[in-house]
Parts: C-alpha cells; structure tokens; sequence
C-alpha cells in the first residue's frame, strides 16, 4: 500500500523473528470493529458505511490510537477486543507482515 510509506521503515530480513516490537504493527492498519465496550475513548471511534463502529483510521492508514513515532498502541489497557485476539505469529499476523514486507526500524 503506497501509503505505508509516510512511516519510515526498513525492509524485513527472510529470518527475522516475528514480534511486536519490531513489526510496522502491520495489523493496526486493519478495520477493526468494536463489538463490545472496552472503553475506548470516542474521538477514536467512527462507523462504517452500515453504521457500525470502527477504530477510526487517518489518511496514512493506520489506526488513530497508534502513537506514529513508537507504533505502539496508546490505548493498550482500553484496545477492542478484536485488537486483543489478534495473535502474534498467528497466520492472521503472518499474512499482514508480508503483506507490508517491512519493519518499522
Ligand atoms: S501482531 Fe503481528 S502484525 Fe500485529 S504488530 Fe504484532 S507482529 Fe505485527
Ligand atoms: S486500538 Fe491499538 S492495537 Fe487496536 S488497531 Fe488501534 S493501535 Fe492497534
């Protein structure tokens, strides 16, 4: 995704180790709906097009909650369910990485 590119990355080694720490958080680019109260803060949440809610995302393409400079999450304690399900190193989490071919440092 062009977009990708207004954060600075660099390209991620065959063998590097998949973990959070230094991935692009390639998943926080995915629309996530909220479908339970967890306490997110509302000028982070938007609805899509059949009303439900989302994490809202800015032009770059990455969630709003997502702090640009760390690519951390500044919503941890309070982040949607689906954002706690997500596991690293699953096949879901795989696909995303690939699909950036990046880290972030
Ligand atoms: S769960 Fe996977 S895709 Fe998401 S930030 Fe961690 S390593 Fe990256
Ligand atoms: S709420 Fe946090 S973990 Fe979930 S997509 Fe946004 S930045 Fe990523």
């Amino acid at each position: 995704m062009s977009n990708a590119l207004h954060i600075p990355h660099t390209r991620l080694a065959d063998d590097a180790p998949v973990t959070c720490s230094t991935c692009a958080a390639c998943c926080c680019q995915l629309e996530v709906m909220l479908i339970t109260d967890t306490g997110v803060p509302g000028r982070f949440i938007d609805s899509d097009e059949w009303g439900a809610e989302v994490m809202r995302r800015l032009d770059d393409g990455w969630c709003a909650a997502l702090d640009r400079d760390t690519m951390r999450c500044t919503i941890y304690e309070v982040r949607p369910l689906i954002c706690r399900e997500f596991e690293m190193g699953a096949p879901e989490c795989l696909e995303e990485r690939r699909g950036l071919d990046t880290i972030y440092r």
